[in-house]
């Protein structure tokens, strides 16, 4: 009772927008569901200043709405800060769901992976300037451990919350330039699992360049998407059993995999590495087998890295990177685990 008081006052005090609040700025994105544009507030309406974000989604945006409204009382810290959704039904093409977010910066992390200075410059991201330091292999080391720590965080928070985000990549992860940390966003293909929103997966919303192998989340043996009541009762069960939240484990994982290989971060080498990683069974060991001998300085760069300190980076990728569901590790474990020590909670401890 007292969280749908707290809801419901909540709800009155928040600002409300309408479409004439807002005045278009330049386009950011343009998605098979929707659009996306950088916004400001008409003047009369701005209390609060700054840019915002907005979505013009069609079909799932009611979805997105939903879920955006879940990770602002649950863990607003994972994603972009939401602030308003509505339908907006006067548009000539028809009904469209407006979405608005604050405008977290001008660079996902696939903008910052794509740099020559990867990932120097998501350092001086972090610490607000640039490092005078001599380059090396610890230093990135560091920095990579700092991103995904950052990444797993986020990520444990959706998780804890109930929600998979089934959509990982660089592209949906943002730096967030007043929090300096990677958020993440476009909960457009996510679901709910504890109330059973989204519940039906749907594999033509994934995209396949960082979907685990499992094709369905949900095993096909699991009952046809439950009503609200029914669900919330049953599905922390069903998330024991087919535990959905590896899903974005495994696309966690490809991108703490380009990190560490520069020569795998275009979207060619990474569908040519998924097809090698394939007709190794998925066996990251025996992938390792097949192109270590005949690596050049970047992959071999790549292996050194995850290397040091006893190989915990090469293991902590494999516990992610993992054909079986059940066999790869979940964010809250991976937090925990040797790759973080010290050092990487130390790099972890700029950021708070
Ligand atoms: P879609 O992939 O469906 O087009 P996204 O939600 O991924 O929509 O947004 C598209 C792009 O817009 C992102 O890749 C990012 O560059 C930018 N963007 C989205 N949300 C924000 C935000 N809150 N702050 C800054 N940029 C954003
Ligand atoms: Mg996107």
């Amino acid at each position: 009772f007292d969280m749908f008081v707290l809801a419901f006052v909540e709800r009155l005090f928040r600002s409300t927008y309408k479409k004439d609040d807002i005045v278009l700025g330049k386009k950011l994105g343009e998605g098979s569901f929707g659009s996306v544009y950088r916004v400001s507030l008409a003047k009369k309406t701005s209390s609060k200043g700054g840019d915002l974000v907005l979505k013009r989604a069609t079909e799932y945006g009611a979805v997105e709405i939903w879920m955006n409204e879940r990770v602002r009382r649950a863990c607003a810290n994972s994603c972009a800060d939401f602030l308003y959704g509505f339908l907006e039904s006067s548009s000539k093409k028809g009904a469209e769901y407006w979405l608005l977010w604050r405008f977290e910066g001008k660079a996902t992390l696939a903008d910052l992976m794509q740099s020559r200075e990867f990932p120097y410059n998501v350092e001086a991201l972090i610490l607000g300037e640039v490092q005078d330091l001599p380059k090396g292999l610890d230093r990135e080391n560091r920095i990579i451990q700092t991103i995904m720590g950052q990444l797993l965080f986020a990520l444990d928070g959706l998780h804890s919350t109930g929600i998979v985000h089934r959509d990982i990549k660089p592209q949906n992860i943002i730096f967030s330039e007043g929090s300096r940390t990677f958020k993440i966003i476009d909960l457009g293909a996510a679901a709910d699992l504890r109330v059973g929103i989204n519940y039906i997966p749907k594999e033509f919303l994934l995209d396949p360049r960082y979907a685990a192998p499992e094709q369905y989340i949900m095993s096909t043996q699991t009952p046809s998407a439950p009503s609200a009541p029914v669900a919330t009762a049953l599905s922390p069960v069903l998330w024991q059993l087919n535990l959905p939240d590896r899903f974005d484990i495994y696309s966690v994982g490809l991108i703490f995999l380009q990190m560490a290989f520069p020569g795998l971060r275009s979207d060619n080498s990474l569908i040519q590495f998924n097809r090698q990683l394939k007709r190794c069974d998925y066996d990251l060991v025996s992938w390792r087998q097949t192109v270590e001998p005949r690596a050049g300085p970047e992959l071999r760069k790549g292996f050194e890295m995850l290397d040091l300190d006893g190989g915990i980076g090469w293991e902590l990728l494999t516990s992610m990177v993992r054909f079986k569901a059940r066999q790869r590790i979940s964010a809250k474990t991976a937090l925990a685990h040797p790759y973080f020590g010290r050092e990487g909670l130390l790099a972890l401890s700029f950021i708070q």
